[in-house]
């Protein structure tokens, strides 16, 4: 084997270097750093073409990889770009935040013995560097006099918005927050996903025609039946918003949290919109301890710590090898400071009328369920108390459908899913001009998979109104 043929024995792999622990925990911003001139296609040049890109595959949106990584090799950025966005509306934001090892580099040819090709690092740059040099995305047909309004501004409100007004379609997004984004904005924290890049993507968007109206909240301050009579479709990406509450006694003393109010809140103050009703706590030297071990929860304890708390513990039940979100954030938390408590089950919060005191926590064994999933079973006599002045709470969400729907015939799951598909078009819902994807479809869930899901309806809606679409796009 040589170099010449096979450069990922000459260039091994790298990540663009990240901003040092000592400078990321002083502030907000995105720790992610860029590729030198260059680096990116040696980077691109490591992939072997297997012929069987495994890495297209485990992408949800299926995106070509392997095309693309040729692309970036010989410095084509702009048709790289192009390329990108073919099966991905959001490509710079996708690279930053999927969780790559349990997605397209978990299954590189290259990962076992060599290093995955490192192809959310590529895809970000690439974006990143293609829209700054001023490329766009084409709109491929002409004005079709049809419209289509979107519910909700978070990325499967993004995708389907971006399919639609590129194949000709007039697009009205709706949201009830101030700003773009839904999670990307004000759940994820900016040192993952800064925020300019979000805005940079409603600009893109707003340059292709897409309108947003921010501030609406549909059911609210605009009935929902305006939109189903003054449009050719709805898109529903609406999301999931309803609290998994664990029921520990205490959950209710002032200093407990719950996680994405104490996300939002902080985005807020760093958009420079903050409420008076935010409730975000002072953490100035405090003792925080996160209850949860997923995605949400790693945002929480490196916010935390960002916030200036003398000490932040994350408490899980179950082992590190058994936490649901994705390794590299674990690491980044374990790096900038933050204690794991893995195998310790909460059971109380512990404090008064003045404030929350301490967590109160089993040990927890594992035990394999019929399913073969890690149950956590607390071991007796075990209990402990850990020193608290902060909880904050993060066991997940649900989804959170809105009354009304069922006035229009749109069926949920018993857990509160829409359904969607059951007849019909995919993602289409029981009422023929409505259709639904992301979070309030799948439960909470992952951006990559909302995207799909917005691009998926938009294709729907198309076939629904009979546009055809010339090249690649839908
Ligand atoms: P959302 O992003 O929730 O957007 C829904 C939008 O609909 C919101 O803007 C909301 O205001 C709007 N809306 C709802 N109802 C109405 C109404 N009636 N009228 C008007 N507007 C309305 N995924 C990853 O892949 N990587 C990560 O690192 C990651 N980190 C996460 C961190 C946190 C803290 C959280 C909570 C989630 C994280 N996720 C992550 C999951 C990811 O953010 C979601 O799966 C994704 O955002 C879902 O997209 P969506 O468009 O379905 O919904
Ligand atoms: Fe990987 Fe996500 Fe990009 Fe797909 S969208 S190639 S899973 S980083």
């Amino acid at each position: 084997m040589s170099e010449k043929t096979f450069p990922f024995l000459k260039f091994h792999r790298e990540l663009p270097r990240e901003v040092p622990v000592p400078v990321r925990i002083v502030g907000f911003g995105e720790i992610n750093g860029s590729y030198a001139n260059g680096d990116a296609a040696d980077q691109a040049s490591r992939c072997i073409d297997c012929g069987n890109p495994y890495c297209s595959w485990s992408c949800p949106l299926g995106n070509r990889i392997p095309q693309w990584l040729k692309l970036v090799k010989e410095g084509r950025i702009e048709d790289a770009a192009a390329l990108m966005h073919e099966t991905n509306p959001l490509p710079e934001i996708c690279g930053r935040v999927c969780p790559q090892d349990r997605l397209c580099e978990g299954d590189c040819t290259l990962e076992e013995g060599f290093g995955a090709v490192t192809i959310g690092a590529i895809e970000r740059v690439v974006t990143d560097e293609a829209l700054q040099r001023g490329w766009r995305p084409a709109v491929t047909n002409a004005p079709t006099g049809r419209r289509v309004a979107v519910v909700g501004a978070g990325p499967a409100g993004l995708a389907a918005a971006d399919r639609l007004i590129r194949a000709g379609v007039a697009v009205d997004v709706f949201d009830r927050y101030e700003e773009v984004g839904g999670l990307l904005t004000f759940g994820i924290p900016p040192f993952k996903l800064e925020k300019s890049v979000v805005r940079q993507r409603r600009e893109v968007l707003e340059g292709l025609g897409v309108q947003f109206n921010l501030g609406i909240e549909i059911g609210r301050d605009l009935a929902f039946a305006t939109l189903v009579a003054d449009y050719d479709a709805v898109f529903l990406g609406t999301g999931a918003y309803r609290y998994v509450d664990a029921g520990l006694p205490g959950r209710q003393l002032p200093g407990v949290h719950a996680a994405l109010d104490f996300l939002i809140a902080n985005a807020r103050r760093l958009l420079g919109s903050a409420r008076t009703d935010d409730g975000l706590p002072d953490l100035t030297g405090r003792r925080v301890v996160v209850l949860g071990g997923g995605d949400t929860a790693m945002d929480c304890v490196r916010t935390a710590v960002r916030l200036g708390a003398a000490r932040v513990d994350c408490v899980y039940r179950r082992d590190e090898a058994n936490m649901p979100g994705s390794h590299k954030e674990v690491k980044n938390a374990r790096d900038e400071g933050v204690q794991f408590r893995f195998n310790r089950q909460p059971l109380e919060i512990l404090g008064d009328a003045g404030g929350v005191r301490g967590v109160r926590v089993a040990e927890t064994r594992l035990i394999a369920d019929r399913h073969g999933r890690a149950r956590p079973e607390p071991v007796a006599g075990s209990e402990e108390d850990l020193p608290a002045d902060i909880v904050i709470q993060s066991f997940g969400f649900l989804p959170s459908p809105p009354d009304w729907l069922a006035a229009f015939g749109i069926a949920t799951e018993a857990d509160g899913r829409l359904r969607v598909g059951a007849a019909g078009l995919p993602y289409q819902t029981a009422h023929p001009k409505v259709f639904a994807g992301g979070d309030n479809v799948r439960g909470a869930d992952l951006v990559v998979r909302a995207v799909l899901d917005g691009r998926e309806a938009a294709r729907s809606i198309v076939a629904l109104l009979g546009i055809s679409v010339r090249d690649a796009l839908l």
